[in-house]
């Protein structure tokens, strides 16, 4: 039963003396070990509480954990009704049905204060349901809200984007109909290939809209899912923990890397015929922007660099070994808004959100431009902090086993 948690919750949440972030954790460890994951319980306490600081820890708890659908529809629809905590009905967005999401649109258009806390929500509608904000585009006036309106925008706009470039030969014209990531955008920037062939970005730009430059391959898989931490073989993939093997080591300090994710292909819809492992340096000196490694069949190859035994001892990960849980993206389209490292946010297939955009790598073994496979952005978790900050991007060739895996802040 949840009653003894109810008590212990209360208690934490009515102790003044307690505040930030030991509040927080506090509030995550008691709702982690509930039972449905502790959704139902942070959604009654939101319910219930005023409070800005709680009310904002316990919609981060919800966002933290997949699934539990009519608890944060609850939780949202009570945020909607207060001008200030509906700040963080933010983080509930993927969840919400497009009635409820249209409704905080109409209340943001109304409160006509851009800073308004309602901007928060819109925000994130702009990443996981831009369709529901075009309709109302001319009355937004905000750069990062269009940037992400443009994911999955019809047609016409694609062929309109097209025509003025033809006219004006501004750049960021192109850039902005490869961000709307369709197969039609993806194919007009793949024609325009002989007209920008001298333009350095076109095969940044076609990767971009989501089609790789050297081979009729998708630039990522589908479906795309969003990812959620859960506990130790809680899904058959495999966040941190130890690895066999060698693993590549910083060039400066030659501390050797931790493995960060492995994703079981035979779990995923993609087509996979090798497990898919991705690494990361676990030191900070920050020598390296990327790693590349060949992985399984009893072997490692570390390309471009040392590399060494692993130290089972060192994770990255919180808590040493952790799952991903998977559930799909709401955005199948790919995001166009620019990431905010730090931000606690997983993906797996799909295409990159990017902090900065930028290129695919190429696989060693057979020179391909490889795929987007998975990306793991570090920050705050129900189970403690990422040992790194930014967003690592992993890449890989089925066919050669080669991941490589880029890192942004
Ligand atoms: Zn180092
Ligand atoms: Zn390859």
């Amino acid at each position: 039963m949840n009653v003894e948690r109810t008590q212990a919750l209360e208690e934490v949440i009515l102790n003044d003396t307690l505040s930030g972030l030991p509040k927080r954790d506090r509030i995550f460890e008691i709702l982690s070990g509930a039972e449905d994951k502790g959704a139902s319980l942070a959604a009654d306490f939101i319910m219930r509480t005023d409070d800005e600081a709680t009310t904002d820890y316990l919609a981060q708890y919800l966002e933290l954990i997949p699934d539990a659908q009519s608890d944060k529809v609850r939780a949202a629809e009570k945020l909607r009704g207060d001008e200030t905590l509906v700040r963080s009905a933010a983080r509930l967005v993927p969840w919400l049905p497009d009635e409820l999401l249209d409704g905080f649109v109409a209340d943001y258009l109304t409160a006509a204060d851009p800073n308004s806390p309602l901007a928060d929500v819109l925000f994130t509608i702009a990443i996981h349901a831009p369709g529901r904000l075009r309709p109302v585009a001319d009355k937004i006036d905000d750069r990062d809200m269009h940037r992400g309106m443009l994911s999955g925008a019809p047609d016409e706009l694609v062929d309109a984007f097209r025509e003025k470039w033809r006219r004006e030969q501004d750049s960021s014209l192109l850039e902005a109909l490869a961000l709307i990531r369709t197969d039609y955008a993806a194919d007009q920037i793949e024609s325009l290939r002989d007209e920008i062939e001298d333009h350095p970005d076109w095969e940044l730009l076609l990767e971009l809209a989501g089609k790789l430059p050297d081979s009729e391959e998708r630039a990522g898989y589908r479906p795309a899912y969003m990812g959620f931490l859960g506990e130790k073989n809680e899904s058959p993939h495999t966040l941190g923990g130890a690895f066999a093997g060698d693993v590549p080591l910083c060039h400066e300090c030659e501390a050797p890397a931790v493995r960060i994710l492995t994703l079981e292909a035979k779990s995923l819809p993609f087509t996979l015929e090798h497990n898919a492992s991705f690494f990361w340096y676990s030191c900070e000196c920050g020598a390296m922007d990327s790693t590349t490694v060949r992985v399984g069949a009893g072997e490692t190859v570390v390309y471009y660099g040392p590399s060494g035994p692993a130290d089972p001892e060192l994770s990255l990960v919180p808590g040493g070994e952790r799952s991903l849980l998977l559930e799909e993206h709401r955005n199948q389209v790919g995001v166009s808004m620019e990431a905010v490292p730090g931000a606690s946010w997983y993906q797996v297939g799909g295409l990159p959100q990017w902090v900065d955009t930028d290129r695919h790598p190429r696989c060693p073994e057979c020179g391909s431009v490889m795929p987007f496979l998975a990306a793991i952005a570090g920050g705050s978790t129900r189970f403690g902090e990422f040992g790194y900050e930014g967003v690592l991007y992993g890449f890989w060739c089925d066919r050669c086993r080669v991941s490589s895996t880029k890192y942004q802040d």
